[in-house]
């Protein structure tokens, strides 16, 4: 360790953090650096517990006076997403992240540095050690493998912990507070297809949509920024020549928009001039319409190749049913400003054996979530596909008038002399996985800025993680005096 990263303050953060950097912990095969956790706890001489997956919890008394208040738990994630420049060779399994200061900004070289959420275990783990805190009784709760499944949050089993509330160390934004996130659920429909020959006299179009940004299904769900599955759609519907369908393809993820669709149809012969204007028309008509939202969305006509047409029937259903589908914002917060409440991804079309359909729907509440995925249900029945849902785990609904939120908001404004800003995020977090297994259980998640995170850019400002380190010393405070 160089110099200027062991005069770093608080010491025994920034000892956690940089001894964290040393154990490779990749998502899934962070074993080692989660026995690690444990061993701190062990050598403070706390009790340690571990779980059937691998995630750890360790408590520790309160500071004399307060054992009478109730129990807080704090929370971070100790695997780390793994991403590295061109050219660094870096061995994710064995090499130690070569951390490195520039300024106010620790970096790793060549790599994402991890402090999602390095930092956020060595600031629970520098709690524990701490002997000069006034603080409730504590746990803290280290999971596993949050980046690649919420494995960890997942699996954890009611009635382990204890604390009436939770402070969840994984945000990177100084200034806020996170107090809900969305669920989600997948839907696949299905349609039996029957397959017929191509007929006589007919061409092979390959039409399609092209261009769209595409994004984050949660994230970037609320940015008007074109579906090309469902601009495929409208444009077929607008095709003014009866077609039929061979195959549709479009998007390869449920949760990121569709950049691109495309159809493979067959016209008759006459036809095809008409359909070529229409599909003309079209294209000017969406990418005027998503303007400068997504500016590069627009439709073209290729000659394409089809050995088999879907009968008459089966390409209207599934025409109709792109058309029918929701995508987008379903409903706004009316809790938090600007927050989207409900959306749907209309992500993914196939064509295989059959036509199939994948959307991923979203919300914070999940009566709501619920009644969305009961829709495509709905719609989706009615053009003859079946359907079932997969993959589905709970919103975190937001409290802004929540005791635990106030005293956060307290501390921040104590320390910096602003008004901290309550947000929810559009998307999953393991708070949503945690409050399903303790209902009641106020939570929070605020942290230090990060910037880049995921990306080898990835970089943590050390004079907002020493303001993350005395907000969390405050509200713990504020936590035991009541
Ligand atoms: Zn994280």
């Amino acid at each position: 360790m160089t110099t200027d990263l062991a005069d770093l303050q608080p010491a025994p953060l920034w000892h956690y953090f940089l001894a964290l950097s040393q154990i490779p912990r990749a998502s899934k095969q962070e074993a080692v650096a989660a026995e690690w956790v444990a061993e701190q706890g062990r050598a403070l001489g706390l009790t340690v517990e571990r779980d059937g997956v691998g995630n750890v919890l360790i408590r520790k008394p309160a500071s004399p006076g307060f054992a009478h208040r109730p129990v807080v738990a704090m929370q971070a994630h100790v695997d780390m997403v793994c991403e590295q420049n061109e050219g660094t060779n870096h061995d994710f399994t064995v090499d130690p992240i070569r951390v490195r200061r520039e300024g106010d900004l620790l970096r790793a070289t060549g790599t994402t540095l991890g402090a999602d959420d390095g930092i956020g275990v060595a600031a629970g783990l520098a709690v524990l050690a701490a002997k000069d805190l006034v603080h409730p009784p504590i746990e803290l709760l280290i999971t596993i493998d949050e980046e690649t499944g919420l494995t960890g949050a997942n699996e954890l089993r009611s009635g382990w912990l204890a604390g009436k509330y939770l402070l969840n160390l994984d945000s990177e934004e100084e200034g806020h507070v996170t107090i809900g996130c969305a669920g989600g659920v997948d839907t696949e429909a299905f349609r039996v297809v029957t397959w017929e020959p191509v007929p006589a006299g007919s061409v092979a179009l390959r039409v399609k949509v092209h261009g769209a940004k595409g994004g984050h299904s949660g994230g970037d769900i609320h940015l008007g920024r074109a579906n090309a599955i469902k601009v495929l759609a409208q444009v077929l519907g607008a095709a003014g020549v009866p077609f039929r369908v061979a195959s549709v393809a479009g998007g390869n993820k449920r949760n990121a928009i569709p950049r691109e669709a495309v159809a493979v149809i067959t016209v008759a012969a006459a036809d095809e001039a008409a359909l070529r204007a229409r599909v003309a028309e079209q294209a000017a008509v969406w990418s005027a319409t998503f303007g400068a939202f997504d500016p590069g969305v627009t439709a073209s006509v290729e000659p394409g190749a089809a050995e088999r047409v879907a009968s008459e029937g089966d390409g209207k259903a599934l025409v109709n049913l792109l058309m029918a589908l929701p995508h987008g914002v379903e409903q706004m917060s009316p809790a938090i400003p600007g927050l989207v409440q409900t959306s749907t991804n209309l992500g993914v079309v196939r064509t295989e054996a059959g036509f199939e359909v994948n959307l991923l729907s979203r919300s914070s509440i999940e009566a709501n979530k619920d009644a969305l995925a009961d829709r495509i249900d709905a719609a989706c029945a009615l053009a003859g596909f079946s359907t079932q849902r997969v993959g589905g785990y709970p919103g975190w609904k937001p409290e802004p008038g929540a005791w635990l939120v106030t005293v956060i908001a307290e501390a921040w404004k104590a320390q910096s002399g602003q008004e901290i800003d309550v947000m929810a995020i559009h998307a999953g977090l393991e708070c949503g996985l945690i409050g399903e297994k303790y209902p009641g259980m106020e939570m929070a998640s605020f942290g230090p800025d990060v910037r880049d995170a995921h990306t080898p850019e990835e970089n943590l400002s050390i004079s907002s993680t020493q303001r993350f380190w005395s907000l969390l010393v405050d509200v713990l405070e504020r936590l035991a005096k009541g």
